[in-house]
């Protein structure tokens, strides 16, 4: 993250909230990717829904490669278009889903849609700045400080949380302490003791 100019962690805590309040989201509720892409008149699709997608590539996509890629931001007929990879954990759907609608919020260029010889899907080009901003974003969408102090704070685990919240439990871990909500609980406890 050291790419992070100073300040962008707390905007992106700040813009989860307000984009939390736009989709009636209390601070500790779970976040649904499909109403925010809504939200933001974002289209997500599979490969296999993509209309006039060559079929060798859907197969690359689906069949030969289906560890290889996780999501693209595409201009599709002029509609922003998010092409998620289905083979994927639900929990890391998500967060794929929400880092490239982070992509969107954060107003970075999508790639346009180009096919390459080899089958690859071209996508934007690689820029650490952007990735580290819209991963910020994403997981204050997905897992807010509030929610993760309220999980704590009734005593759930990681992958309870996990689970509630539709995430990954690698996710809720670097979160909690990321967050500082685990700093917290464990003076807490020390105080306690
Ligand atoms: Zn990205």
């Amino acid at each position: 993250m050291a790419t992070l100019e100073r300040g962008f962690k707390a905007w992106a805590e700040r813009t989860a909230a307000a984009i939390r309040v736009d989709l009636g989201l209390t601070a500790t509720a779970a976040l649904d990717p499909g109403t925010l892409a809504a939200h933001l008149a974002v289209q997500l699709l599979r490969p296999d829904e993509i209309d006039g997608l060559p079929r060798d590539i859907c197969i690359q996509l689906l069949e030969t490669d289906p560890w290889g890629w996780s999501a693209a931001t595409l201009e599709l007929h002029g509609k922003t278009t998010v092409i998620f990879n289905p083979k994927k954990s639900h929990g890391r759907r998500a967060s794929d889903i929400v880092h490239e609608l982070a992509h969107v919020v954060l107003g970075h260029e999508p790639a346009k849609m180009v096919f390459s010889q080899d089958g690859q899907l071209a996508t934007r080009t690689f820029d650490q700045k952007q990735e580290d901003e819209a991963n910020w974003l994403a997981w204050a969408l997905l897992l807010p400080r509030d929610a993760l102090f309220t999980a704590k704070k009734s005593r759930m685990v990681p992958a309870e949380i996990a689970t509630v919240y539709g995430v990954t439990e690698m996710l809720v871990n670097f979160r909690l302490k990321m967050t500082g909500v685990n700093a917290q609980f464990q003076r807490g406890s020390r105080r306690r003791a």
